[in-house]
């Protein structure tokens, strides 16, 4: 899981709010319903690897 301090730290590159947790290897933003990819630990904050929330 990631940590909360890290969590903090970032933002959606799309509306610069904040994210958090999608399961153990994703990020999503709510008010985007986008979803993060985080690879090898390393969460991805691209806009073009985001997946869209069902
Ligand atoms: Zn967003």
């Amino acid at each position: 899981m990631i940590d909360q301090t890290l969590l903090n730290l970032l933002a959606c590159p799309k509306c610069k709010g904040t994210v958090q947790a999608y399961g153990p290897e994703a990020l999503s933003c709510a008010t985007c319903k986008l979803a993060y990819p985080i690879r090898s630990g390393i969460p991805v904050m691209l806009i073009e690897e985001a997946t869209r929330l069902g």
